[in-house]
């Protein structure tokens, strides 16, 4: 019995070969063709999220804005489907704006954040014509008011406070509390400083304010919690220093269900909650509703994207576990060795046959905590089998490695029995191009 209903991408089936298909294709003929490891997008899953996006913030809070955050997958192709849903990016590098240009990326539907800008990239940015650049810390302050000047433009801008509001994730996921490298606090006075600075930089347009706080966040707490704090920051800006709030922006951050014991609540729920804490501040401080900017990034693309692995090495310790090792791991997916995060295995081959286990996923890779799945329930995994990982669309091939020197994993992207490369399989040359002997 296939149990990813709630996890894989929404058109998953179970062919009459009992192996998975996605988006009409047999993930086992995929591998065949593409080769393992291979990533595996769903264009449907991605539009169907897209509008729901959409659907849910304009439903909820009719000048809404929905901002890709592309470091969770930053790709041409992705780009292009979403800029033909409505949907903006959001870069934080300038090599993400170079994957953006490649498809000529509206300008005007793009954001730069980021808490160490190089003046290089800030340079492309305002040379691009990004809608909005977020400021955050002092120096970027003057060197984008300078930058802009040489270029002759006033570049809009808005700037990221802290709130102080800790979004009870992993550690390493949290970014809104004090102590944290990124924004500018509000409770030290800085962000107060940060909006003065701002408001005299003669080439920089204040458009708002934003804040981001962490991800994967499941409750509504932490974004409830914040907007009314930042509101008020706000309303106390407009009366010191004439801020005008054109543009609100709460980040992103929306969880998706990695495992099927633990699913997010809908999109509509953030829509909905933002929505009213925001129309609550501007009531209660005499605001227009300025634009609400929301800039999913894991929620806009991870439920899509699925690894397959092939199995190989298998390892019984007796009384202890088995380890069943895959051809990648950590070099395509870190996130279970930095967060703990925890995945689902399923097998894609047998998937009508009986489970057992618990087996312990292993990766090729030189470290012992290369572990993908800590307690993998499947059919008694045999060498050459294919296991497939659910909810892996964002944040794994983007932070994946060439460590061991391991060429990266293919990508494909299937819709209505069609798939196409997307991003071809690294191969040695590619590994060796940038070695000088
Ligand atoms: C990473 C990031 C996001 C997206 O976070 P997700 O959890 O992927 O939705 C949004 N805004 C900013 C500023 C970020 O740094």
């Amino acid at each position: 019995m296939f149990s990813g209903r709630d996890t894989f991408p929404v058109t998953t089936s179970v062919n009459l070969d009992g192996h998975i298909a996605i988006g009409g294709c047999d993930l086992k003929d995929l591998v065949s063709e593409y080769g393992s490891p291979l990533y595996v997008y769903d264009e449907t899953t991605i539009r169907e999220t897209a509008r729901d996006f959409v659907k849910s913030f304009r439903g909820a809070y009719k000048d809404s804005h929905i901002s890709y955050s592309s470091k969770a997958f930053a790709n041409p192709v992705l780009e292009k489907i979403l800029d033909e849903e409505g949907i903006g990016i959001d870069i934080v590098s300038g090599g993400e704006l170079a994957v953006a240009k490649m498809v000529e990326f509206p300008a005007s539907m793009m954001n730069f954040n980021g808490n160490n800008k190089s003046r290089q990239e800030l340079s492309e940015a305002v040379e691009y014509g990004l809608a909005r650049i977020t400021i955050d810390s002092f120096p970027e302050i003057d060197v984008l008011n300078e930058i802009a000047g040489e270029q002759g433009v006033t570049q809009p801008v808005l700037i990221r406070v802290s709130p102080s509001v800790d979004a009870q994730t992993h550690r390493l996921t949290t970014t809104g509390i004090l102590d944290s490298k990124f924004g500018f606090s509000i409770e030290t006075g800085h962000a107060e400083i940060a909006v003065q600075k701002v408001q005299e930089a003669k080439n920089l347009d204040l458009r708002g304010l934003h804040f981001h706080l962490g991800s994967p966040l499941f409750e509504l707490d932490p974004y409830t919690e914040a907007i009314p704090y930042v509101m008020q920051f706000a309303a106390d800006m407009r009366d010191k220093f004439g801020l005008d709030l054109r543009e609100f922006s709460p980040g992103g951050g929306f969880a998706i269900g990695y495992v099927g014991e633990k699913l997010p609540l809908p999109i509509s729920d953030y829509a909905n909650a933002i929505a009213d804490s925001v129309r609550a501040g501007c009531d209660a401080h005499g605001f227009d509703e300025p634009l609400l900017i929301v800039e999913p990034g894991r929620s806009m693309v991870g439920r899509s994207g699925v690894a397959i692995y092939t199995v190989g090495a298998i390892k019984e310790i007796p009384g202890v576990r088995t380890y069943v090792s895959v051809d990648g791991g950590m070099g395509d997916n870190i996130r279970p060795a930095i967060y703990d995060a925890e995945y689902e295995a399923h097998s894609v081959n047998r998937v009508n046959e009986e489970l057992d286990g618990p087996f312990r996923i292993a990766g090729k890779f030189c470290e012992s905590g290369d572990i993908l799945v800590k307690n993998a329930f499947l059919p008694t995994p045999e060498p050459g089998d294919l296991i497939a990982l659910p909810a892996s669309g964002a944040y794994n091939v983007p932070m994946a490695s060439n460590y061991n020197m391991v060429p990266r994993p293919a990508i494909v992207m299937v819709s209505d029995g069609e798939h196409r490369l997307i991003r071809r399989r690294e191969t040695y040359e590619d590994l060796l191009r940038t070695s000088i002997i």
